[in-house]
């Protein structure tokens, strides 16, 4: 990767902390989901600074508390505050009620309340702000995330001449679906304010280029390598496919540790050696978990001879509770448990255990190293880090990977793991039941063949490659490059072939 002149400036929702009051004092804790662990990971040998939001404390105090946090790590953290009304309207409204939903393919989730709109442009421009006041011209920004979709242009509207780029950790829709949002094509354009665009998969850009040749078709575009670069109003942004991964290494070896080992061999013996079958998700109705318990009834009630043989271990993790789709979800999951326990318990056997908290690390680890099968049955997910976590943690290498076709994780581990559509309950208890059959070589290569495209494509090339592809996006260089292919009419095809895993991470 060629190095940084100035520092990286990473922008996201949250912060890696979050400050939150306990026994009426505001205490320092560590985030709450993938995207802020997985990105605190690298960030840790890049010196620079993480603005985002850290929780509902004053400026003062939040100040005080995130330069402590900021002893340990190689750089700084900023918070943007945030009112109560700004966090239930931008937050959980814009970004939770409208682009969540409508973003994973379920625009009757959405309530497009207009007053949504108007907290999602003053928060941007929030976020645009505080990066602003720190920024210099060698530095580079990093947006993550669709919280922040117009903070580009708000960049830019204020005179930024670092370099900026964004990535989106959820999937891009199609046109046809996209087309529902009413502020699409502001969206849109703010997006190629950005000086380089990242998605998860092929199926992400091209959807997101296939938008924008309906809806601004005053953009040009051109293909260099395996990137697109578009050009609107003499600006050029580069979209590329950068699909996110784990710390391998990390995962790996702390589930090769004696003490995950010795957790991993308790929960066998607990589980009287059943196959285990294992789902960890956090409650949202993106992950199919009604759909995954369904179809375990399915598979008890067409193979009865797997009764006692087999536990389905349902790890679901409390989130964004304040919605009202969120808590709908936890009733219909909770009930569809208790009815199928109710339907097949017998002494000795329970067929779903079923925990609604945080596991700590530990617990996880030794969770993915005893299971037999990791059931991912996203209904649209932008990556699920569960299922390369699983890969890493499978240090003995007797895991089945079960994946709905709709995972951003899919198009990588395809070969080695098992793909479904989450919509097919009946296909989803065949592969359980095919997984619970298969010899023992064959799920060693398998999970062999997976460890090593996780292993290969870790966490740290996804970093490197986005900010190499940062750097040659320079700002600099835009008004040449857009003298030479704006105007012009496109000679080559608007989508760029599918890249090999080798573009992608080289
Ligand atoms: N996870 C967690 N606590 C738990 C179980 C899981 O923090 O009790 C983590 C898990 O290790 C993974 C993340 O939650 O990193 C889930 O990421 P994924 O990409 O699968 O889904 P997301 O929640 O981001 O939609």
């Amino acid at each position: 990767m060629r190095l940084l002149e100035g520092r990286l400036i990473n922008v996201s929702n949250r912060l890696p902390v979050e400050i939150k009051f306990r026994a009426g004092h505001p205490r320092l804790n560590p985030s709450a989901g993938g995207l802020a662990s997985a990105l605190d990971s690298i960030w840790r040998h890049h010196h620079g600074l993480w603005i985002g939001w850290a929780g509902a404390v004053d400026s003062e105090t939040a100040a005080t508390l995130l330069q402590k946090a900021a002893r340990g790590r190689s750089y700084g953290l900023k918070a943007v505050p945030l009112t109560q009304q700004e966090v239930s309207k931008f937050y959980s409204g814009f970004a939770n009620e409208i682009i969540w939903p409508l973003f994973h393919d379920m625009p009757s989730r959405c309530d497009f309340d207009p007053e949504y709109w108007e907290f999602y442009q003053r928060v941007n421009r929030k976020f645009a702000q505080a990066a602003m006041e720190t920024t210099t011209s060698k530095d580079l920004i990093w947006a993550h995330d669709y919280h922040l979709m117009l903070m580009g242009r708000y960049l830019r509207e204020a005179g930024c001449t670092a370099r900026v780029g964004f990535f989106l950790h959820i999937p891009f829709p199609a046109p046809d679906i996209f087309e529902k949002l009413p502020w699409r094509k502001t969206i849109l354009r703010s997006l190629l304010q950005y000086h380089l665009l990242g998605f998860q998969t092929e199926r992400d850009r091209y959807n997101f280029l296939t938008c924008l040749e309906r809806i601004v078709p005053e953009a040009s575009w051109a293909r260099e390598d395996s990137h697109n670069i578009v050009v609107l109003d003499g600006r050029r942004t580069r979209v590329a496919t950068f699909p996110i991964s784990i710390s391998f290494e990390e995962f790996s070896s702390h589930a090769a540790s004696r003490d995950v080992d010795a957790a991993a061999s308790q929960l066998r013996r607990e589980l009287t050696n059943n196959f285990i079958v294992l789902g960890v998700d956090r409650m949202d109705y993106t992950k199919g978990i009604p759909e995954r318990l369904k179809a375990f009834r399915i598979l008890l009630r067409r193979f009865p001879e797997l009764r006692h043989k087999v536990t389905l271990l349902q790890v679901v993790v409390p989130s964004r509770e304040e919605i009202p789709n969120y808590k709908e979800l936890r009733r219909e999951v909770e009930l569809l448990v208790s009815q199928i326990n109710g339907e097949f318990t017998e002494a000795g056997w329970v067929p779903i255990h079923y925990m609604h908290r945080n596991l700590t690390r530990k617990q996880l680890l030794a969770y993915y190293r005893s299971a037999d099968i990791a059931l991912i049955t996203s209904l649209k997910d932008g990556m699920n880090l569960v299922a390369k976590e699983f890969c890493a943690a499978q240090v003995d290498e007797h895991g089945v990977v079960i994946i709905s076709e709709f995972a951003g994780a899919a198009s990588e581990l395809q070969h080695g793991a098992i793909v479904v559509n989450p919509n097919d309950l009946a296909g989803i208890a065949e592969a359980i039941h095919r997984a619970c059959v298969m010899p023992v070589e064959e799920k060693r290569s398998r999970m062999k063949l997976l460890r090593d495209i996780v292993r290969t494509y870790n966490v740290q090339g996804w970093a490197e490659s986005f900010l190499s592809a940062a750097v040659i996006s320079d700002p600099r260089s835009e008004r040449e490059a857009a003298s030479s292919s704006s105007g012009e009419e496109p000679d080559i095809p608007l989508i760029a072939s599918a890249a090999t895993p080798d573009q992608r991470i080289a």
